[in-house]
């Protein structure tokens, strides 16, 4: 039985690399019938950030990433917050103690600096490690009595991994193939604390056996910490249980050169984020795709494709076909590079299925907002007609308002090219054009475009055009007379009198 976990530290809101961590797990769990779970690792304190937690489980609801198990959603493994699970990592600290795996260290912060200072006027750096662990201050080098003394009174301490020296520990990664690095590089990493809590590394793996996960998968950042997981897993004797790993590629700055920051994100105008997050320290409010408009539909697609492809050139592809489609072997060993203008292309894809009466009442909204009044039959045929023009909701609005508003204004660069001085002649005819003929398409269409315009052997693009800027005020917008005939005759009169009367050439 698969089981996987999304695990991140509620440090700030998520950002969309760790959505794309969720999304494969939750991919990579459902393709094979297994269970994804949701587990907070807020184990250091000096980093909690209040309200993260919650913005996790918004965001990922709001893109449809679902959880069988996790801190909002309960299950048979909870609890699923480290932090409530705080007793439970002591005793596995002390068994590695036991076990001759780790060791209780009592160098104080002070002494270390020194150690660090020292090293550094030797142009090196200090490492707590196998070189440097028998001259420091720990259960190796003090009489086992003194240990008991300190422990027994209290000092503060902290437990340390004992790395065995010169041994080759090889990762088998499912992305990278083996990844393998000798001991004699590690560090005796801090495991637990004399306050009670564990650090990551313990917590992270004491949790992923007890909660029976099978494979980890998580960013390319966390590789340098494999070997110690794995190490963790032979000490405590799980090894045979193992999860399997897989470290995923980098999501890079558009040009490619590093890791894609918040700042990428301010510097080209794209969000980093999936919700709107406003810092709760520095009121900070940094933008998320859901405000932006984005549907979660588009934003699961182009995230699911930064790292990962179906072997094929598809590129729209819903949630359920994601999950038919996903493996890890055609997860990329290479960073993936943001595209602004591929999350912008999916969103007008996937705005594009939207259905009409969806479009028509985002377009309803906001044409209200305008102290508009048009009915819904009306608002309707403009959303059908004008949303392949469309990629955010907050478009509808300035790409639709001529079908709402008569405009005010006429662009002076298009009165430039399109309105010369017999304009007047012209569009004093379109009314009367309008006046006289029935008022359908085709009949207006053979009266004006037919038998006056080609009939006088005028420019068809310099009359249809100027009746353009007279209706909508420049020279964008649909069919001509499909507008015309949405406006009526006498709104479309209306219009060109006002543009004869105001346009000077
Ligand atoms: N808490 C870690 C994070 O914030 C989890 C890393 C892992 O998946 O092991 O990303």
């Amino acid at each position: 039985m698969v089981r996987v976990r999304f695990a991140p530290s509620p440090t700030g809101p998520l950002h969309i690399g760790g959505v794309r961590t969720a999304l494969y797990n939750y991919l990579f769990a459902r393709k094979n019938g297994g269970k994804m779970l949701l587990r907070i690792e807020d184990t250091d304190q000096t980093r909690f950030v209040p309200g993260a937690e919650q913005y996790i489980v918004e965001a990922l609801g709001w893109l449809g990433i679902e959880f069988d198990e996790g801190v909002h959603v309960g299950g048979p493994f909870g609890p699923y917050r480290q932090s409530d699970r705080k007793p439970l990592y002591r005793r596995y600290a002390e068994q590695l103690v036991a076990d001759g795996w780790a060791y209780y260290a009592f160098d104080t912060p002070q002494s270390l600096e020194e150690r660090r200072k020292a090293a550094e006027a030797q142009k090196g750096t200090f490492q707590y490690d196998c070189t440097t662990r028998m001259s420091m201050e720990n259960s190796l080098t003090l009489p086992a009595d003194e240990v008991r003394r300190r422990l027994d009174e209290g000092q503060p301490y902290v437990v340390r991994f004992k790395f065995p020296e010169g041994v080759d520990i090889t990762v088998h990664d499912m992305i990278r193939g083996e990844v393998t690095m000798n001991s004699r590089l590690l560090d005796d990493k801090v495991l637990f604390k004399s306050d009670g809590m564990p650090t990551y590394h313990l917590a992270n793996i004491v949790d992923d056996h007890l909660m029976e996960i099978t494979h980890v998968i998580r960013g390319e950042e966390w590789l340098p910490s494999a070997p110690l997981h794995v190490m963790l897993y032979r000490a405590f004797g799980w090894e045979d249980t193992m999860p399997r790993f897989a470290h995923l590629p980098l999501l890079l700055k558009p040009e490619g050169n590093g890791k894609l920051s918040k700042r990428d994100g301010d510097r080209l105008g794209f969000p980093v984020f999936p919700l709107e997050w406003h810092d709760p320290k520095s009121g900070e409010v940094s933008s998320g795709y859901r405000e932006q408009g984005y549907l979660p539909q588009a934003v699961v697609n182009m995230l699911a494709l930064l790292g990962w492809n179906p072997g094929t050139e598809q590129e729209l592809m819903t949630m359920d076909e994601l999950v038919e489609l996903f493996d890890i072997e055609h997860v990329s060993k290479n960073g993936a590079k943001f595209n602004v203008d591929k999350a912008r292309w999916f969103q007008h894809e996937y705005f594009q299925q939207l259905d009409d009466e969806t479009v028509a009442a985002m377009l309803d909204d906001q044409v209200r907002a305008h102290v508009v009044e048009a009915g819904h039959d009306y608002v309707l045929e403009v959303a059908k007609l004008m949303k392949e023009r469309i990629t955010f909701p907050r478009e509808l609005w300035d790409t639709c308002r001529y079908f709402f508003v008569a405009p005010t204004e006429y662009d002076a660069k298009d009165v430039a090219k399109r309105w010369s001085p017999d304009m007047h002649i012209h569009m004093q005819k379109v009314i009367d054009i309008l006046d006289t003929v029935p008022f359908e398409y085709d009949a207006i269409h053979q009266a004006l475009l037919e038998d006056y315009i080609k009939g006088n052997g005028l420019k068809m693009g310099s009359v249809m055009n100027s009746l353009r800027i007279a209706v909508v005020g420049r020279t964008v917008g649909p069919d001509m007379l499909t507008l015309v005939m949405m406006l009526g005759k006498d709104e479309t009169i209306k219009r060109v009198k006002r543009a004869i009367d105001t346009i000077t050439v």
